[in-house]
């Protein structure tokens, strides 16, 4: 299939599956595994698999998740013989004993063929949290286990990991370990906001640190501290690295998010993760429009921490017009960031203000941060937008630990929220824009299945 026949189909089938969502909300987990092919932008870089591999076997994947009758489940049982299959994750704790209780394994030859076969024993050594399957047959007697956990140290580490197996065959217990690619999978979810952001991601099967990915990637044009409605829902793609076929759980990224939508307070937002020619990757909207502003919308980074804050206003003037500033409560110690570019201009004390620094980004332009509780830049030095310079306390008139933030320009107040989304954003280049919008349209398809997945997600509760 060419691609640009591609282009006509996959709105179609995007359709169908969007079709097929809304009618089997139940049958579907919180992830629908995409085969998104012929596309440059990956997340990690990783090649794209090619467009051979990518239409039908959507429809497959997301047709085959629901489940067969229960009769037919046990005829097929039957046919097979009794096997058992399980797994679990190693813990520090863990003896070749202990492990293979918890695996429901009632096999005192594998037990000691753990703890003496050189291979083997490699299960329980090093580090914990290695992910581990087994089968059994009806009496709890080992036929397969195998483990898989992050490769040795080394140039392949962030690539490939390791699966280790030990097999019954003949009667006999053998081992076997090799390293194997970790292959990238792009995955779909959506949620509707009832209570908080983490709320809705934790429903929707996502990772805090790609909810945290999201919420930042947004933030020039949404502060999900202040602005966060119920109602408001989110899709995205995302792509995460896999183990045959099992998402990795242990030390490596996530996942990164390829694209997102977000609808907040009816206003839609996007970000789409775009390569340009010299191999630069960055975040845009639907119309190229870069994600990277010259501000952000917040000086505190989103994260479950700072998010279960309530937002506390000052008890008498409680609104940013009246008293010049917006106040995000947050415990003590939480990192504030600078919200562009520029020039320490102040750091130090001020009455009311307590500990402050004053960030002068050019000629008219500075913003503000008090009642810290820690200064960590000092006066003419320059600071990068994100970079942090000191952290949330209660000094000087402070009722509790929070963060009071304000935008000037030329010594006028500011909402920074309004000054985040006006600021300068640069575009997709002129050269790349037949690219991007071909990538901005095969995306357009799966965001619109996600954000249903996300509706009757809401609606089933
Ligand atoms: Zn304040």
């Amino acid at each position: 299939m060419k691609s640009s026949d591609l282009q006509s189909v996959l709105p179609q089938a995007w359709a169908r599956a969007g079709q097929f969502v809304a009618k089997h909300p139940r049958s579907l987990s919180s992830v629908v595994i995409l085969g998104l092919a012929g596309f440059g932008a990956t997340a990690f870089g990783i090649a794209p698999r090619g467009p051979e591999a990518s239409l039908l076997a959507q429809t497959l994947i997301t047709e085959s998740v629901e489940p067969m009758g229960i009769d037919v489940q046990l005829e097929r049982l039957a046919e097979q013989g009794l096997s058992l299959y399980r797994s679990d994750v190693t813990r520090t704790s863990d003896t070749a004993d202990s492990l293979l209780r918890r695996l429901n394994v009632d096999d005192a030859s594998a037990a000691a063929f753990l703890r003496q076969d050189p291979v083997a024993r490699k299960l329980l050594e090093g580090r914990s949290g290695k992910s581990v399957q087994v089968s059994t047959d009806a009496a709890g007697t080992l036929v397969e286990l195998v483990a898989r956990y992050a490769a040795p140290a080394g140039a392949q580490s962030g690539s490939h990991f390791t699966r280790l197996s030990v097999v019954r065959r003949d009667g006999k217990l053998r081992s076997s370990a090799e390293v194997a690619p970790m292959l990238a999978q792009q995955r779909l979810a959506g949620g509707t906001i009832q209570t908080s952001l983490f709320a809705a991601t934790d429903e929707a099967g996502v990772s805090d640190a790609l909810a945290s990915q999201l919420a930042e990637i947004l933030s020039t044009d949404i502060d999900f501290h202040r602005e966060l409605r119920k109602g408001d829902t989110f899709s995205m793609i995302y792509e995460t690295l896999t183990a045959d076929g099992e998402a990795v759980t242990w030390g490596v990224p996530s996942g990164r998010v390829v694209a997102a939508e977000f609808v907040n307070k009816g206003r839609r937002f996007s970000a789409l993760w775009f390569k340009d020619e010299q191999g630069k990757g960055a975040y845009y909207d639907f119309n190229g429009k870069s994600r990277s502003h010259s501000f952000l919308a917040s000086p505190l980074e989103f994260s479950r921490t700072t998010s279960g804050f309530a937002m506390r206003m000052h008890p008498i003037l409680n609104q940013w017009k009246q008293h010049n500033g917006v106040d995000y409560a947050a415990p003590r110690g939480t990192p504030v960031r600078v919200v562009g570019d520029g020039v320490v201009e102040f750091a130090g004390q001020q009455n009311g203000y307590g500990n402050i620094v004053q960030i002068k980004h050019d000629k008219d332009r500075a913003t503000v941060y008090a009642h810290l509780s820690r200064i960590d830049v000092e006066v003419g030095q320059r600071v990068e937008q994100g970079q942090h310079i000191g952290a949330v306390g209660a000094t000087g008139w402070a009722t509790g630990p929070h963060l009071h933030f304000e935008f000037k320009i030329g010594g006028v107040h500011q909402d920074p929220l309004l000054m985040a989304q006006g600021s300068e954003a640069a575009t997709v280049a002129p050269a790349a824009k037949a690219q991007f919008a071909q990538w901005a349209h095969s995306v357009r398809g799966p965001l619109d299945v996600a954000q249903t997945m996300g509706r009757s997600g809401s609606h089933s509760e």
